[in-house]
């Protein structure tokens, strides 16, 4: 999927901080990381603003979100098009 079709699909909102932005302030974030096997299948893939893009930094998804009570809760109301199993892998992890 192309990054103007998620930011389409996700009305340019970004799913961490619940914010609607211009495309150029936007990134595509990887749920599942491609390093570990994730796809850019539009299951895979969120739109996240370039501020909360850097304050995840290098950290997986799930320690991003479970440090990140804000971050998770609007997670948890925007991403609506992550793959279930990507969703049932973090709600394990996050324990919440
Ligand atoms: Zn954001």
């Amino acid at each position: 999927m192309k990054r103007e079709e998620v930011f389409a699909r996700d009305g340019h909102r970004c799913v961490y901080c619940g914010e609607v932005f211009a495309a150029d302030e936007l990134t595509i974030d990887h749920v599942q990381p491609r390093v570990r096997g994730g796809d850019r299948s539009g299951g895979n893939l969120v739109t996240a603003c370039g501020g909360c893009n850097v304050l995840k930094g290098h950290r997986r998804l799930a320690d991003f979100l479970r440090a990140t009570p804000s971050a998770y809760a609007n997670f948890r109301r925007y991403a609506r098009h992550v793959w279930p199993r990507h969703l049932r892998v973090l709600e394990d992890e996050i324990g919440q």
